[in-house]
């Protein structure tokens, strides 16, 4: 149990209702209460940080922790002012497991006021009226964010058989993964980390990826591999056992006779007897909320500048489905620089003063309202 639990849907008309109690949705209600918003609620269909606690118990964070905050440079892997995971947990590199208990310390700190395991099944706009319907009922509020994030809805699909691929983000324990040669699709961060884990356990694995992270020049994190994850590909179990496909496109997986079999765009075979593994990716909770958005050509959810849907007006976005042009805000210390965006956004609206707090975030890095200088070009800003 985390933050102020709140009792459940009555004919209260909340100022916000945030969807989910990620890394997103507990980093933009802080950032709400700094704004001076009192009247809103988080709702979740699990529980604060479910999503970092159901990671596989091996899978650590790629972004270093750094007690930082006091030259002012915040922490990397915080979602709040004045935070530094680092110096609270005492790890570089947590896990999802001990990153959920973070934020669920954060949750109480700052008194959220939450509502667990109430999943969100639909959200209408009426008038000038949120209508969100949950399993305690109808709430209604005059902003919705959404932040329901990404992992809880992995994406099996892209060639056919995918059906016979098992999910990266369903494994709790690659050390409890029985077999001994491994095939996995997709070697961006996901495909890399189970590599990893599955090598240094004496597993043969190879890693198939159509275009080949490890290879890529890319400044851009959300492009090319981590440094953590460079570091680990030096570990000689994984130049022992791990074999790379770069350029490899999956075209085919059979199941026969307790076989798998993977077919690749040349026209290659590879076999084991251990369901492959998928980490290519999430389809994301944005497709649940896609009535309200217009969609991009590459999927996402179009947004305007202050990260709202341009065509249900009081609809924002937070997370790492947040897009702009081709910048992607796929990670923490990205999709972090936002939430203040919406905050002031709102709190304008609600007729509150803002110019104190863009100050302050602005000061800590955590008001990104100029997007000429992201990118992989950003390296001089
Ligand atoms: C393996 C892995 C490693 C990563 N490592 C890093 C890293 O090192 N550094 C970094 O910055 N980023 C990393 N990321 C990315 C980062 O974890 C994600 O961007 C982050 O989890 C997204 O947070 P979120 O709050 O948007 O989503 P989530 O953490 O998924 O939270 C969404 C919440 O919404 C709730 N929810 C979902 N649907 C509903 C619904 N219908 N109704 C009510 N509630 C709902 C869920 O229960 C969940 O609690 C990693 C991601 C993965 C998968």
């Amino acid at each position: 149990m985390s933050g102020k639990q709140s009792d459940g849907a009555s004919d209260e008309i909340y100022d916000v209702i945030i969807v989910g109690a990620g890394a997103a949705g507990v980093g933009v209600a802080i950032t709400l209460q700094h704004v001076g918003i009192e009247k809103f609620v988080i709702v979740d269909r699990a529980t604060v940080g479910a999503s970092f606690a159901a990671w596989p118990a091996e899978t650590r964070f790629i972004t270093p922790s750094f007690p930082s905050n006091s030259i002012g440079m915040l922490d990397l892997n915080s979602i709040a002012i004045g935070v530094s995971p680092a110096y609270n947990m005492r790890v570089e590199h947590p896990t999802g497991a001990e990153y959920a208990e973070h934020l669920q310390s954060l949750a109480n700190y700052f008194e959220l006021p939450i509502m667990e395991n109430t999943n969100v099944s639909s959200i209408e706009k009426d008038g000038d009226i949120f209508k969100v319907e949950t399993e305690n009922g109808l709430m209604q509020a005059k902003y919705v964010i959404w932040s329901a994030g990404e992992y809880q809805y992995p994406s099996l699909s892209g060639f056919t058989g995918a059906e016979h691929c098992r999910h990266t983000a369903t494994v709790d324990k690659y050390a409890d993964l029985e077999g001994d040669d491994f095939l996995i699709i997709g070697g961006y961060e996901s495909g890399i980390d189970a590599a990893y884990h599955l090598a240094r356990n004496n597993k043969q694995v190879r890693v198939f990826d159509m275009e080949g992270p490890w290879e890529s020049n890319s400044s851009d994190p959300s492009v090319a591999l981590s440094t953590y994850s460079f570091e680990r590909m030096r570990h000689e179990k994984f130049e022992q056992n791990v074999k790379l496909h770069a350029n490899t496109i999956i075209t085919l997986v059979n199941h026969v006779n307790g076989t798998y079999q993977i077919t690749t765009g040349d026209g290659q075979t590879f076999d084991s007897k251990v369901q492959p593994l998928f980490a290519g990716g999430f389809d994301g909770s944005h497709k649940f909320v896609s009535h309200l958005f217009n969609t991009r050509d590459d999927g996402f959810p179009e947004v305007n500048t202050n990260d709202e849907s341009t065509i249900v007006p009081g609809m924002y976005l937070c997370g790492p489905s947040v897009r702009h042009d081709g910048h992607i805000f796929c990670f923490i210390f990205k999709y972090r620089q936002r939430f203040a965006i919406v905050a002031q956004a709102i709190a304008s609206s609600l007729g509150l003063p803002t110019d104190d707090f863009i100050e302050a975030y602005k000061s800590w890095g955590m008001y990104l309202d100029d997007l000429s200088c992201c990118g992989q070009e950003c390296l001089t800003c």
